[in-house]
Formats: structure tokens, sequence, C-alpha cells
């Protein structure tokens, strides 16, 4: 291992989660040192995403026996491999949830992490970073500005850049007609970057109140509970009658499916996006339908996406300051869990700081 500024502790206390035996604990562990292309980053903080909860109740089956969850995380770059040149110790950086493989066609010309074709995932096929430190490729960082705290870039890694990259796939221009079903982090900073790009009008669909309220907050222009049963007909009067351009569907269910299908009008284009780390699950398309619609699966983000979020908190064009609801310390992680289970739509990011 060749590392450089390197005077990482031996140890660092991380939480693993043990799938056979069901536990979650806070452990000491080896730190990890970096290869000659990686970089370890010491950890500012890291989200608790609904992911992450799936995947320790089991209801999504881990790769790894035992493993450190987190995928959502911001720091300061510790140390740096020997051919690293782009980052330094010190370097104030947001992580991508996934780094290239090195091994694939694109990896060996160099494309980094947007090229690779087999890309690495953060807590599903290495450590996450519910931990002090966590490493990572070097092309898989991105420099955060001093203007945004390393807390809120966390929640641009994952909660905000996936919607981004969905946002991407739909093609969505101004003054087009968007529906969003499920307002979860997801779901509302897309209500909130389909604000940014001029979407009009936003109509926000979830069952909770509380979810339809903040969503309303963040620039929705019209907020409805999916159970009411005249939606179809409610959505075409609001749209003049042309239905929606673009529907986003971060419920994945056969009900809110059918209902975006419903009123989706022509040309429009319905985008089902998936957990963000879910990306073996997710094929490209779906079909092709009728009328010129399209429906797409969309999962996760690329660096670029994280990227271009960064430039839009740093000019004031995005304010996530209001998107965490709490940060715990890693010995908390149970209470954190425990809240994203109960979550009533008023919680949009919980972090946990080593
Ligand atoms: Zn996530
Ligand atoms: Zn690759």
């Amino acid at each position: 291992m060749a590392t450089t500024a390197g005077r990482l502790p031996a140890t660092m206390r991380a939480i693993r989660f043990d799938r056979a035996a069901g536990t979650l604990r806070l452990d000491e562990v080896p730190t990890p040192a970096a290869d000659v292309d990686e970089v370890v980053v010491k950890v500012a903080a890291c989200g608790i995403c609904k992911s992450d909860v799936r995947r320790i109740d089991g209801e999504i089956e881990p790769r790894l026996p035992v493993y450190t969850p987190g995928h959502e995380a911001a720091g300061v770059v510790a140390a740096v491999g020997a051919r690293v040149q782009r980052w330094a110790p010190g370097d104030r950086v947001v992580m991508a949830a996934g780094r290239q493989c090195g091994e694939c066609a694109a990896c060996r010309v160099g494309a980094g992490s947007d090229g690779c074709t087999d890309l690495r995932m953060m807590a599903i096929h290495h450590d996450g970073a519910w931990a002090e430190y966590a490493v990572t490729s070097e092309t898989s960082l991105v420099p955060v500005p001093d203007s945004i705290p390393l807390e809120q870039a966390t929640v641009l890694s994952g909660a905000v850049s996936t919607p981004y990259g969905a946002i991407d796939t739909a093609r969505l221009r101004p003054a087009e007609a968007v529906g969003v079903w499920g307002l979860g982090g997801l779901g509302t900073h897309l209500v909130q970057l389909a604000r940014v790009c001029g979407a009009s009008p936003i109509i926000a669909l979830d069952t909770r109140p509380a979810a339809r309220e903040l969503a309303l907050g963040r620039g929705a222009d019209i907020a409805l509970d999916p159970a009411n049963t005249r939606l179809e007909s409610y959505i075409r009067g609001v749209t003049k009658g042309r239905g929606l351009d673009v529907a986003f569907d971060f419920v994945g269910r056969a009900r809110s499916f059918a209902q975006a299908r419903a009123v989706l009008g022509d040309r429009g284009r319905l985008v089902v996006v998936g957990t963000s780390l879910d990306v073996d699950e997710a094929g490209p398309e779906f079909a092709l339908t009728r009328n010129n619609q399209t429906v797409v699966a969309h999962t996760g983000y690329r660096v670029k996406h994280l990227e271009d979020v960064v430039e839009l908190v740093d000019r004031g064009r995005l304010d996530v300051s209001a998107s965490i609801s709490a940060i715990l310390p890693l010995a908390r992680v149970a209470e954190g869990l425990q809240r994203m289970r109960e979550y009533d739509g008023n919680l949009l990011r919980l972090l946990l700081r080593p």
C-alpha cells in the first residue's frame, strides 16, 4: 500500500452489520489504507438512506456477509495513493456511491467512474461510510466548496443527485407538466429540482399529509392524495387536458405506476426511480408504449450529476439547508434506523457523525 501523508490511526470505529446474525454494532476495525489510485476520506457525516434500512431489515439481500453500511458521505481527504494527482490531504469532498471497477474496457482507457461499465457500490460491493474513514477511487470524489457545509454535501450524494439524474433521464424541459409520486427524501428533492428546471405545473402526490405540506414548501404547485378517486380528471384539468409531460414514480408499486400511466400525455415520459443503489435489478428500459410515450427505469446518479448539484447549491440556486432533520453519533444508529422506519413524511435526511 503506497500511501502519502497517511498518518492514520491503525484502527477506527465503524458500524458493522452481520447478515447471518442480524446484528448491527459499533466495532473497532482496521483503518482502510489507500491503494495507488485510491483516496481515504475522514468521514464528516453520512446519511441513513431507506435502502440501508431495507438491507438491515432483510427486505433486500446484502451481498457481503459482514460490512459497514452507508453510502451518502462527505468528509476531508486524509490520505492519497501514490499515483493520485488531483487530491491532497485536507481537501473537502463528497463521495459518489459508485466507484470504478478498474478492470473493464472503459476503466483501462481511463474513463473514470462515469465511464465504468461495472461500477462497484459503497455498502454493497465494499464497506460504506458509517465509519470514521472510508476509501474510494480518486474518480469518485467531487470537491465541496467552502460555501457548503459537509453535512449538507452528504444530502447531495444520493438524496439530491439521484432525482437530479432522473430529471436528466426524463429530458425535462421548462414549462413541462410534472407529477411526482412518493414524497420521501428523493421525491421531495425532485420537486425542488423540477422547480429549478422550470417545470410547470408541478404536482406532488403522497398519502401522508405532512409529506404533501413539505412538498408545497419546496415548490410544488399542487399536492394531492393519490387515494383521491378523481385524481385522473383533476390532473387532466390542471394540465388543460394535455396530461403530464413527465411522471416520476418513486413508489414503484403497481398502483402508482398505473396512476402515472393513466395521466401521461402525448410524448409523455414515465420515469420509475428505483432505490439509489439497486443497479443490478433495474434494466435500462421497460417498454415503449402508446402515443409515443416512454417508460424508463432510472437508478442512481453519475459523478457529473453530483458535480452539477454541488454547483447549484454553491450558486444559491438550490437550498438543501433544511433537509437534515437530525445528526446522531454512530453509537445511536439503532435510533436513527427506527426513526427512518417510522417516517411520517416529515423527515428528509438523518445523518450519522463518526
Ligand atoms: Zn441511498
Ligand atoms: Zn470499470
